[in-house]
C-alpha cells in the first residue's frame, strides 16, 4: 500500500459513506432534504422534473492509467449536467453510486469525489444520496442526475421541421484527438519509469478529453435571446450519430455543410499528426458535449449574434435523407460510426 492511504476495510462502508458525504451544504430550495435518509425529497412545484442516469464501468468508459480520479469524478458529473441542460433545463441534484474493488484506498475514492464536489459547486448542483458497494473487478460509477424545466418546455429530439437551421456549439473532435493522444503516450510510456510526455501545445485537446464542461452558457444565451429550439441533443456518441438521432426522432432529413463543421487548430495539427481524417474524427469522435440543436429559420439572425454556435446545416423533407455537402460540393449520405460500448469489448 502507498504511504498514507487508508485501506477502506478500516472505515467499512458507512465510515465510508461518511467521509464521503460530509458537510454537503444544499444550494437549491427544491432539495427539502439530502444524504442521510432512506431517501432524498425534492420538490419541483409548477416545473416539470428531469431524470437522467449515466454508468461508467473501468475499463468500458475510462482507464485509470491515463485519468485522474479528480478528473474522473468532474466529467461522470458533467456528463449528466449535459444531457439536463440538452433537454432545456437546469440541474439541481445527483445521487452517485460506486462499487470500489479492494485495490482502491480512502484517499483513492475521496480523490474521485473532490471531482465530483467540484463540478456540483461549478454549475450549482446538490448531492443527495448514492450507493456504495464492493465490487470484484474494478470501479464502477453510476450518476443519476435530476433536473427541472418550466412546465411544457423541455425541448426533445423529435421537433426538428424541415427549413429550421441546425446549429452546434463549441468546436468537434478535439477530446477524440485528446484521448488518442493519451493512449498513444501511454502506450509509448509502458515499462518506462519516469516518462514524461510531452504535452506542450496540446492543453486544449487533453482539457477537452479530460475535463469537459456542459454548455450551461449555451442555454443561458439561448434563453437570453428569447430562442427556444424546437429540437436538441448533446454531443457525446459524435455529431453524426447524433444527426441521425435527431432525424430519425423528428421524421425529417439534413443538409450539413463539410466546410462549417467548426474545428479547433489543436484538434487539426493533432489528427494530420496522426495520418487521421479531420472531418471524420469531428464528425465520429464523440465526447464532445456540445449541444446540437434546431431553430426556425426566423430566429436565423438571433442565433447568429450568439459567440459559440455555428450554423453547420439545415433541416429537410424526410426523403432527402441525412447527407454532408462537401467542399468540392459531393453530397454523402451521413453514417453513424460513433463510440459505441459494445464495440470495444
Ligand atoms: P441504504 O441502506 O438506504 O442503502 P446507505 O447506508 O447505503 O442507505 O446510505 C446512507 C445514506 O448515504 C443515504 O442517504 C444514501 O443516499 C447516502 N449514500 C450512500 N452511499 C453514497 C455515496 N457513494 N455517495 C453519496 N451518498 C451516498
Ligand atoms: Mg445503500
Amino acid at each position: 500500500m502507498e504511504t498514507g492511504q487508508t485501506e477502506i476495510s478500516t472505515l467499512g462502508e458507512f465510515g465510508l459513506i461518511e467521509r464521503l458525504t460530509k458537510e454537503l451544504p444544499l444550494k437549491n430550495t427544491e432539495t427539502k432534504l439530502g444524504v442521510g435518509d432512506d431517501a432524498a425529497v425534492l420538490n419541483f412545484g409548477e416545473k416539470d422534473a428531469l431524470v437522467t442516469t449515466d454508468l461508467l464501468l473501468e475499463g468500458i468508459h475510462f482507464d485509470l492509467r491515463y485519468v485522474p480520479l479528480k478528473h474522473l469524478g468532474y466529467k461522470s458529473a458533467i456528463v449528466n449536467f449535459s444531457d439536463i441542460y440538452a433537454m432545456n433545463g437546469t440541474p439541481r441534484q445527483i445521487t452517485v453510486s460506486i462499487g470500489v474493488s479492494s485495490r482502491f484506498t480512502v484517499e483513492h475514492i475521496e480523490e474521485l469525489y473532490s471531482g465530483i464536489r467540484l463540478a456540483c459547486e461549478t454549475y450549482g448542483v446538490d448531492l443527495v444520496g448514492g450507493d456504495t458497494s464492493a465490487s470484484v473487478t474494478g470501479l464502477v460509477i453510476s450518476i443519476t442526475c435530476i433536473g427541472d424545466v418550466e412546465q411544457g418546455k423541455a425541448v426533445t429530439r423529435s421537433g426538428a421541421k424541415p427549413t429550421d437551421i441546425l446549429c452546434v456549439s463549441g468546436d468537434l473532435g478535439a477530446a477524440y484527438m485528446g484521448l488518442q493522444l493519451l493512449e498513444r503516450e501511454n502506450r509509448v510510456s509502458a515499462g518506462k519509469k519516469d516518462f514524461q510526455p510531452d504535452f506542450a501545445g496540446k492543453e486544449y485537446i487533453l482539457e477537452r478529453q479530460l475535463k469537459p464542461e456542459a454548455r450551461k452558457d449555451i442555454i443561458e444565451e439561448l434563453h437570453r435571446n428569447g430562442i427556444t429550439p424546437t429540437a436538441m441533443m448533446d454531443v457525446s456518441d459524435g455529431l453524426s450519430s447524433e444527426l441521425l438521432h435527431i432525424c430519425k426522432s423528428s421524421g425529417v432529413g439534413c443538409r450539413v455543410y463539410e466546410d462549417r463543421i467548426p474545428i479547433d487548430y489543436q484538434t487539426a495539427l493533432m489528427a494530420e499528426e496522426f495520418n487521421m481524417n479531420l472531418v471524420t474524427a469531428a464528425m465520429n469522435g464523440g465526447e464532445d458535449y456540445e449541444l446540437l440543436f434546431t431553430v426556425p429559420i426566423t430566429d436565423n439572425e438571433k442565433v447568429e449574434k450568439i459567440k459559440g454556435v455555428t450554423m453547420i446545416g439545415y433541416v429537410t423533407k424526410p426523403e432527402l435523407g441525412c447527407a454532408m455537402m462537401t467542399r468540392d460540393g459531393a453530397e454523402i449520405p451521413v453514417k453513424a460510426q460513433g463510440w459505441n460500448a459494445f464495440n470495444n469489448v
